[in-house]
């Protein structure tokens, strides 16, 4: 069964630094493989506070990461220095979103495909959703393994809905947010579920899964992800990325509001998780590379 691991990114304040800095690559306490590309990302950090509150958070959640677990997994030292390569998917390397799918048909013989049309065959259907209408839901996923990747969920996960926000007290949809280039979308498989509920909010559908996407310039972050535990076995993990790359190879003809401009898909480090994530990454096409931002 494949199941997902998490990346969040956190607030964070600012921290001083030179004036370019490699994301996932600190070359003080690594020495990196070479081998890896190096490619600069434009995050835009000077467009808009959410610009640079995402821009901060995002460099000093990774930058100085140095995970033990991820050590023990890779059974590699500090200095071998796998644990800051990104995982990366570059638009521009398929013309289409056919193309990205003949691609990922090559790779596990297409099992990614087949998992995502297990969704698909349920009739499960992925949005973009209003996050405070369907907290339950989020929490009743966040709840539903207490291990994920081999390791108990991050606190930050198990919280109650009060916590998260509390019960929905209206009907909401997703608003377009202020700035195009930098904010958060909220993407969720649902299964469609006459007279279901949310508190009191009638939604009809159940939230399986979610993905909160955050763009930040050419460049788009699964921050959260995750997927309910007894869902996992129909490929929604799978089926909520496939929707999300078809519909970014779609707006990007028709320049989208939202969408316009990205180039590319960052998922955590590539080396991270267990080997259902890695796995995972690597039937998707996720590829390694070493990410440099400028402020
Ligand atoms: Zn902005």
């Amino acid at each position: 069964m494949e199941e997902l691991n998490h990346a969040m990114v956190e607030d964070s304040g600012s921290i001083p630094g030179p004036r370019s800095r490699e994301l996932f690559l600190s070359k003080e306490r690594y020495t990196c493989d070479e081998d890896y590309p190096l490619i600069s990302v434009d995050f835009e950090p000077n467009c808009c506070s959410m610009a640079r509150k995402h821009f901060e958070g995002c460099i000093q959640h990774y930058i100085r990461r140095n995970d033990p677990d991820m050590k023990r997994l890779d059974g590699k030292t500090t200095n071998g220095g796998r644990y800051d390569i990104a995982a990366y998917l570059d638009l521009n390397r398929w013309p289409s979103y056919q193309d990205y799918v003949h691609a990922c048909k090559k790779k596990h013989k297409g099992s990614a495909l087949r998992h995502a049309n297990k969704a698909a065959r349920e009739g499960f259907h992925a949005n973009i959703f209003s996050w405070p209408m369907h907290i339950p839901d989020v929490v009743e996923i966040n709840h539903s393994k207490e291990i994920r990747c081999g390791r108990p969920m991050k606190e930050g996960y198990l919280r109650s809905v009060e916590e998260m926000g509390g019960y929905p007290e209206k009907k909401t949809f997703y608003q377009n947010p202020s700035c195009r280039l930098h904010h958060v979308v909220p993407w969720g498989v649902f299964k469609v579920e006459k007279g279901y509920k949310q508190g009191k909010i009638q939604t009809d559908e159940k939230l399986l899964a979610y993905i909160k996407f955050l763009r930040l310039g050419e460049m788009v972050l699964y921050t959260l992800i995750l997927g309910h535990g007894d869902y996992l076995k129909y490929g929604i993990m799978y089926f909520l990325h496939f929707t999300i790359m078809r519909w970014l190879y779609l707006t990007k003809e028709q320049k989208g509001y939202l969408t316009n401009g990205i180039r590319y898909i960052m998922y955590a480090q590539y080396f991270s998780g267990n080997q259902g994530l890695r796995q995972w990454k690597h039937k998707t096409l996720f590829e390694p590379a070493r990410l440099i931002v400028y402020d």
